[in-house]
């Protein structure tokens, strides 16, 4: 294999070293024996240089109007379509989903590109009539200044892009710390928006652990917004650090999302549902389908048709086209998989298929499980209660629609949920009573599309969303502005 690169950082539009002195290696999921690059392992300093870039950057960026800023996003959508096949490769080798799955995560920047490019035209704010005579009233989104952004490895490209695009159409600078599982892809990332014509220091780029490079750039005095996405605990020690220095954060967390299949449901597209939901990115997405929560009625021939096709997954090489399911992550999270399976079989969870790791022939070379799943589950056994970020999935009985509602609560996240059933009045119920922040009918709880509203309740979220409209409310400030033109003094509330 030909020698692996050694990537650098960016900052002030320059690739550097960083002034540790060290790297860290980022190895294929499916086979470690390919070392796909070494990259700039940060440190505080670092962090500090790109901030100073970024916050230098500003003060000329939040000036350039937003139509501009705009033309350059609708370039980097230009440029990110011209290079998916090649990014799409790249993500696949270094993350490990399936080449299928990483051309529609690289779909989701450009989507958000050109979304974004367009919001350069409109960042509406309001005008509204006064109270008082001779009064104009508006309301305008303000740029905030630097904006920290942490990212998981799960969507290496779609993810950075929900943050970075958004901000930078504000008027935003920021600084980027990529998770160290999916560096190459931010890499990439970067390459695009130079290329784009994106001013210099506008987008910095720091890669490292979170400990230490993105700690850092959490509590950089400078930095305005952080923008994480990343585990329910890692966001709660973002959250605890911003709130010293009153940081606007919008934190995208943890899952444990539920499909619910009543009597009534198509059962076949149920048990499609349930196999892409559950077992799509080798169950590492937040919106994960990783409980089914199946009414009795229909439970026995559910279970039946889910283990069948279960069986016929293809676990493989993500680059190879027949493969259905990739590696997962790192050889961490694959221990972390086991021991949630042991616990399952500790509790009781009866399991019906999987719940090994592979390890014969050419899986021995990377981090690859069985997809699993574990029947009669109850709803509050650990598994069906924490996050797993793994192909294992928990098939719950129920006895009604209105228990079905009450297990799909009955965890401390909110982010997706859906039912299957050819009843309006039931998913319009079920529309209403479910505590997430995305809903699904006859769908299972992943697909998101950009335009939407992105984000969850409870532990997953601490009230913002991401994508749509909605984002520019993270990274833009409302100023309030009132003109009088009546030439005397006018007193809101009392005249
Ligand atoms: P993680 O929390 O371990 O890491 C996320 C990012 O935070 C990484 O870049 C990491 O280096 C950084 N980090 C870690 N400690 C830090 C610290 N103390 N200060 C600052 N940054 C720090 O999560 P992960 O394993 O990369 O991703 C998996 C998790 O992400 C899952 O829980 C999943 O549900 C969640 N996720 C949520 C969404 C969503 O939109 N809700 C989307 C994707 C993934």
């Amino acid at each position: 294999m030909a020698k692996a690169k050694v990537y650098k950082n960016l900052i002030a539009g320059e690739w550097v070293k960083s002034t540790s002195g060290l790297t860290f290696e980022n190895r294929n999921p499916a086979d470690h024996r390919e070392l796909i690059g070494s990259f700039q392992d940060s440190t505080a300093e670092d962090v500090d240089r790109a901030v100073a870039a970024a916050f230098q950057a500003y003060s000329q960026w939040r000036l350039t109007p937003a139509p501009k800023r705009g033309e350059i996003l609708f370039r980097v959508g230009e440029i990110l379509a011209r290079r998916k096949e090649e990014l799409a490769y790249d993500m696949t080798r270094e993350m490990g989903k399936v080449l299928l799955e990483a051309r529609g995560d690289v779909q989701e920047a450009i989507d958000m590109a050109y979304w974004m490019a367009g919001e350069g035209r409109r960042m509406y704010g309001h005008t509204t009539p006064s109270e008082l005579r001779d009064k104009f009233n508006m309301s305008l989104r303000m740029p905030i200044g630097v904006c920290a952004i942490i990212s998981p490895w799960n969507f290496p490209i779609a993810i950075p892009s929900w943050k970075i695009l958004p901000a930078l159409v504000c008027g935003n600078t920021c600084v980027f710390k990529p998770a160290s599982d999916s560096p190459l892809t931010a890499v990439h990332f970067m390459e695009v928006l130079e290329e784009a014509g994106l001013p210099k220091g506008v987008a910095n780029l720091v890669t490292g652990t979170g400990a230490r490079t993105g700690s850092a750039l959490v509590e950089h005095k400078d930095i305005r917004v952080v923008s994480f996405t990343g585990s329910t605990a890692t966001g709660r020690i973002v959250a605890q650090k911003c709130a010293h220095d009153f940081k606007k954060h919008n934190l995208e967390m943890g899952g444990k999302n539920a499909i619910m299949v009543m009597e009534d449901a198509n059962l076949e597209l149920a048990v499609d549902g349930a196999l892409w939901g559950g077992f799509g990115t080798s169950g590492q997405r937040c919106t994960a389908s990783s409980r089914v929560i199946v009414h009795k009625k229909v439970y026995k021939q559910f279970v039946k048709e889910f283990i069948e096709h279960t069986k016929e997954l293809r676990v493989g090489n993500g680059l190879d086209p027949t493969t259905e399911m990739g590696p997962v992550i790192n050889e961490k999270q694959k221990k972390s998989i086991l021991q949630w399976i042991a616990t399952g079989k500790k509790e009781g969870a009866r399991l019906l298929w999987g719940g090994n790791p592979l390890q014969e022939g050419n899986y021995q070379y990377g981090h690859f499980i069985e997809p699993t799943i574990f029947g009669d589950v109850d709803p509050q056994m650990q598994i069906a209660q924490e996050e797993i970020f793994g192909p294992v999935v928990s098939v719950i009985p129920c006895s009604s629609f209105e228990e079905a509602i009450e297990i799909g609560n009955s965890v401390r996240y909110g982010l997706s949920a859906a039912i299957y059933t050819q009843d309006l009045n039931r998913a319009f119920v079920a529309m209403r009573e479910m505590e997430t922040g995305i809903f699904y009918v006859n769908a299972p709880t992943i697909g998101a599309e950009i335009h939407l509203p992105f984000g969850g309740t409870k532990e997953t979220g601490n009230g913002h969303r991401e994508a749509a409209e909605a984002t520019l409310d993270v990274f833009s400030e409302w100023k309030a502005v009132y003109l009088d033109f009546s030439g005397q003094l006018q007193r809101a509330q009392i005249d």
